[in-house]
């Protein structure tokens, strides 16, 4: 069978089609999904068809009944979790990934993704204000970032404790410290389990969730050994930035290795206007976001950068006969990453940019925190509402009052459908949850996010 180019355009037409709809129903559709996963599995499961189908119409089929199982995720009034949208040009550079099909292991066979891959990382360096000689990994999402840059961590720590973990193992090997903020991400508790390092030790945080450095000096100076301490930029629930220069001098003085899990918040360090809330970041040994989130490009994309030379190939390197490499230059992609074969993730990442330009950059992360501190002061007008974080990025955490009521608002406002904020809970009590960080978001979606919280409190239904 020879592919034709018609045989692709019917399926590829009505894609366009059915994503030029999606994108315009946006506005006006309830950000909720109507469907439940249950109900949508009788509409996609039963048996497989005996024979196949027309690519158009798997595709139109694949629309029409996933339409109502959808959430509004791209959507300016979704503020649930932390997602981001999607850039244009992201998303058509996401298209041309998957058209292209190219396997982005090595520069040797595939030289385009691994050249835009290359310059993405550099201007990435540049707008987080990391070392220009850091390695930068494309990987699928911030977890699997602090699985890698931990990972380069635990494989240094070690080495500059006389042990080779390539040949020895873990077995044996002396215990790592792992020192965390109380209020670190659950997903890295995640990629210490993967690396096999255990439970981490907690240490305390204070009322943003910042990790407290007096705790901090303490625990340090309470054992010896290899060390690793994960810092976070951004907290889920305040935004809040641990004073990450000076938790690394402090980790220097043990000879620690210093992770930073930025997801969405090493973005701050694009913008004249946020960077000094993670002044000395650039100290750190590894750094871990995503591009998915702040930067808006389509899922799947994080990025990791590791600032000690040789130690990201050390630890994810990959040794095999027939893997081509070009000798000189910049190492493999797939060397910087904990995969062989992937999908050249970090093209959109180059168009976001290339799109955006620096300015471009440092503007979206400014009115995502102006909009979030819109509606946290439109939230603190409403009568019984208590903003509980310092706003100081792009979360608010929000209580109405006792634990039953904040969760009887929160409801009400999902099945409102005007806009979506998450429920959670942080320092013991339940919590409405506000994230912005899609780059649509604009003051009529605030206003009309307000509105819908008004009613929510009110008990009104939509007018
Ligand atoms: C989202 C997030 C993660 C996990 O990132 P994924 O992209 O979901 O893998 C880790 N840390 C923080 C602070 C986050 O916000």
């Amino acid at each position: 069978m020879t592919a034709r180019p018609e045989d692709y355009a019917p399926a590829l037409d009505h894609a366009v089609a059915h994503t030029l709809a999606w994108l315009a129903s946006l506005p006006d559709r309830p950000v909720r999904p109507r469907a439940t996963a249950d109900e949508l599995s009788g509409v996609f499961g039963g048996p497989l068809q005996s024979g196949p189908s027309d690519a158009a119409e798997v595709v139109d089929l694949l629309a029409r009944q996933a339409e109502p199982g959808l959430m509004a995720m791209p959507s300016g009034r979704f503020y649930g979790w932390v997602i981001g949208g999607t850039l244009p040009a992201a998303l058509g550079a996401d298209w041309l990934v998957s058209a292209w099909d190219q396997n982005a292991a090595m520069r040797y066979s595939t030289p385009a993704t691994a050249a835009i891959e290359q310059a993405a990382g550099e201007w990435l360096l540049d707008l987080l204000g990391l070392p220009a000689h850091a390695d930068v990994g494309f990987v699928t999402g911030a977890t699997m970032a602090n699985f890698t840059g931990l990972a380069a961590g635990r494989q240094q720590v070690l080495a500059d404790a006389g042990w080779d973990l390539d040949r020895d193992g873990l077995t044996g090997a002396p215990r790592i410290r792992v020192l965390v903020g109380a209020e670190r991400h659950a997903t890295v508790d995640q990629a210490l389990r993967y690396l096999g390092l255990g439970a981490p030790v907690e240490v305390p945080a204070d009322e943003q969730g910042r990790i407290r450095l007096d705790a901090l000096a303490d625990e340090l100076a309470r054992g010896s050994g290899p060390v690793i301490l994960c810092l976070q930029a951004g907290n889920i629930h305040s935004g809040a930035y641990d004073d990450i220069g000076a938790a690394c001098a402090l980790a220097r003085e043990h000879g620690a290795w210093v992770h930073v899990d930025g997801a969405f918040g090493l973005w701050a360090a694009a913008s004249p206007a946020t960077r000094h809330l993670m002044s000395g970041h650039e100290l750190a040994d590894s750094w871990a976001t995503d591009a998915h989130k702040t930067l808006n490009v389509p899922y799947d994309c994080g990025i990791v950068a590791v600032a000690r030379p040789g130690a990201l190939a050390a630890a994810m390197g990959t040794q095999a006969s027939y893997l081509v490499r070009t000798d000189g230059g910049p190492s493999d992609p797939q060397d910087r990453v904990p995969e062989l074969s992937r999908r050249a993730r970090g093209v959109p990442v180059w168009a976001a940019l290339r799109s955006l330009g620096r300015s471009g950059v440092a503007d979206l992360v400014e009115r995502l925190v102006r909009h979030a501190r819109a509606l946290a002061d439109g939230i603190s007008a409403i009568e019984g509402a208590t903003v509980l974080n310092d706003v100081v990025f792009t979360q608010v955490s929000v209580s109405f009052g006792d634990d039953a009521r904040t969760r009887e608002v929160t409801a009400r406002l999902l099945a409102d459908g005007t806009c979506w904020m998450s429920g959670s809970r942080w320092q013991g009590r339940d919590i409405l949850r506000v994230s912005v960080s899609n780059w649509s978001t604009d003051d009529t979606d605030v206003a009309a996010s307000l509105t819908a919280l008004h009613r929510a409190c009110e008990g009104r239904a939509p007018s």
